[in-house]
C-alpha cells in the first residue's frame, strides 16, 4: 500500500497511517491525507496514464487503500463530454460537462464509498453505517452488496423515494429519521460509536475525500493534462467541491501542472450557509435548510473548512441559485445535452448558465461542469416544470389534430 500521513487541517497535528480513523484527537479538526510525492512522481510516469478504459483505480497509486479490496464494480473512467448544443445556447466555446451521473449506483458518491468500503474491509469491519441525504446511502448499500459488506442507513425524511428503494434492494438497513440531514448525520454518528460500525459520514472520515478526488484527476487525464480555467460543482456539505481541489494539487505536487482551476461551488437559495461564510469571511452558520435539491439540502456543511480553503487557494467563489433557477437549468441541460441530471447535480449548471448571462465568464475559458447525479433518482422533481405528454385515443385523426395545432419543429 502506498505511504500516506494524515494532517490536521486545524492545529496541523500529523498522524501516521493506522494511527487515527476518523478526526483530530487533539482538537477535533478535520485531516487530510498526504502522500510521498517525491517517491510518487519517479515511479508514476504521466505518459504512461491514458484516458482509455480508466477508472478509480488507473489512480490508486494516489489513494490510501489497497486496490484488491475496492469492490468490483466499476467505479468513475465517466465520460467528459463537449457538449456542442449546450456550448452554442450558452456562447461558450470550450465548455465540457463530465456526467458523474453514470457511476454504479448513478451518483458521483460512488467515488467515495469505494474508498470507504475499502478501508472497512483492511481493518476487518465488515458493517458500514452512513447518514446521507440519499445519494451515499445508495451508493454505499450498491457497492457494499457488491463486497460482501453490511450497510447501515440513515436518511432524513424527505429522501426521494427512488434513493430509498435503491437503498432497499441492494439489502441495507435503512433509517428513515424524523428529521434532516442534519439530525441524520448525528444519530448516525452516535450510533457507529455505540456498535462499532465503521462510519462513512461525509466530513467525519477523512479517506472520502480522497476517493472524490480522483474526478479532479480524471478531468485532468480526459483533457490531456490542460488545466481547465473553472471548474463548476454543486455544494452541500462541501466535500467534492474541497476534493477536487485536492485533485489537482495532488497533480500539482507531482509536478503534472503547475496551475489550479479556479473552483466555482453553487448551492441553493435555501441552503447555502457556505457562499454566506465565503462572502461574509465569517465561520459557517448552521441554518434550516429548505430546496428542492434534496442531495444539496444541508444546513450544516460538515466539509466547510476543507471547502473554504480550497475556494480561497483556487480563487474561487461561490454562487447561490434558486429552486426555480435549479429546475430551468435540470431542463435545458436535458434538452442541450442529452444529460439528465437531478436537482442537486443541475445546481452547477444553473451556476453555470447565470454566470454565461451575467457576462462572469468569457466564451474561450475551458470550463468543466460536474453532474453529481442521474435525474432519474428523483422524478418527481423533475416533473414540476414539465408539461404534460398529450393523451390521445389510438387514431391517427386526433393525433393530426394535434400535430397540426402544436408542431413546429
Ligand atoms: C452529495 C451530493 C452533492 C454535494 O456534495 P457535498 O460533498 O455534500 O458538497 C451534490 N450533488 C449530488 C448529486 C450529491 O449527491
Ligand atoms: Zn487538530
Amino acid at each position: 500500500m502506498n505511504d500516506y500521513y494524515l494532517k490536521c487541517l486545524k492545529c496541523h497535528k500529523k498522524y501516521i497511517k493506522d494511527q487515527i480513523l476518523y478526526t483530530c484527537f487533539k482538537c477535533g479538526g478535520l485531516l487530510d491525507v498526504y502522500y510521498n510525492y517525491e517517491k510518487i512522481s519517479k515511479e508514476i510516469k504521466i505518459k504512461k496514464l491514458t484516458d482509455k478504459d480508466f477508472d478509480l483505480k488507473t489512480f490508486s497509486f494516489l489513494l490510501p487503500i489497497k486496490e484488491e479490496l475496492l469492490p468490483p464494480l466499476k467505479v468513475g473512467g465517466t465520460p467528459l463530454y463537449e457538449v456542442i448544443y449546450l456550448r452554442e445556447l450558452l456562447g461558450l466555446k470550450n465548455l465540457y460537462i463530465k456526467d458523474d451521473g453514470l457511476n454504479p449506483t448513478a451518483s458521483f458518491k460512488d467515488r467515495a464509498s469505494a474508498i470507504a468500503i475499502a478501508k472497512a474491509r483492511e481493518l476487518k469491519q465488515n458493517i458500514i453505517a452512513c447518514a446521507s441525504t440519499g445519494n451515499a446511502a445508495s451508493s454505499l448499500a450498491g457497492l457494499s452488496a457488491s463486497s460482501k459488506i453490511s450497510s447501515i442507513i440513515f436518511v432524513p425524511q424527505n429522501a426521494p423515494p427512488a434513493k430509498l428503494t435503491q437503498s432497499l434492494i441492494y439489502g441495507a438497513k435503512v433509517f428513515n429519521v424524523k428529521g434532516n440531514y442534519d439530525q441524520a448525520y448525528d444519530i448516525c454518528l452516535e450510533a457507529s460509536k455505540k456498535y462499532g460500525w465503521y462510519n462513512r459520514n461525509t466530513g467525519f472520515n477523512p479517506y472520502l475525500l480522497e476517493g472524490k478526488k480522483t474526478a479532479g484527476l480524471e478531468i485532468l487525464l480526459q483533457l490531456k493534462f490542460n488545466v481547465p480555467d473553472k471548474i463548476i460543482v454543486s455544494v452541500g456539505d462541501g466535500c467534492i467541491l474541497a476534493s477536487i481541489y485536492k485533485g489537482f494539487l495532488d497533480a500539482k505536487y507531482l509536478n503534472w501542472i503547475s496551475q489550479i482551476p479556479q473552483i466555482i461551488g453553487v448551492q441553493a437559495k435555501g441552503a447555502d450557509p457556505l457562499k454566506r461564510a465565503f462572502d461574509r469571511k465569517t465561520e459557517v452558520r448552521p441554518i434550516i435548510p429548505n430546496t428542492v435539491a434534496d442531495s444539496i439540502s444541508v444546513g450544516h456543511p460538515r466539509a466547510a473548512a476543507q471547502a473554504l480553503r480550497a475556494l480561497i487557494k483556487s480563487k474561487g467563489f461561490m454562487l447561490n441559485v434558486s429552486d426555480q433557477e435549479i429546475l430551468k437549468a435540470q431542463k435545458i441541460l436535458a434538452a442541450f445535452s442529452g444529460i439528465f441530471a437531478e436537482p442537486a447535480a443541475s445546481a452547477a449548471a444553473a451556476g453555470l448558465i447565470k454566470l454565461a448571462k451575467n457576462k462572469q465568464i468569457t466564451s474561450e475559458e475551458k470550463i468543466v461542469v460536474l453532474i453529481t447525479g442521474s435525474g432519474l433518482k428523483d422524478l418527481n422533481s423533475a416533473q414540476k416544470l414539465l408539461p404534460k405528454a398529450y393523451y390521445i385515443k389510438p387514431n391517427l385523426k386526433d393525433l393530426s389534430k394535434i400535430i397540426e395545432k402544436d408542431f413546429y419543429f
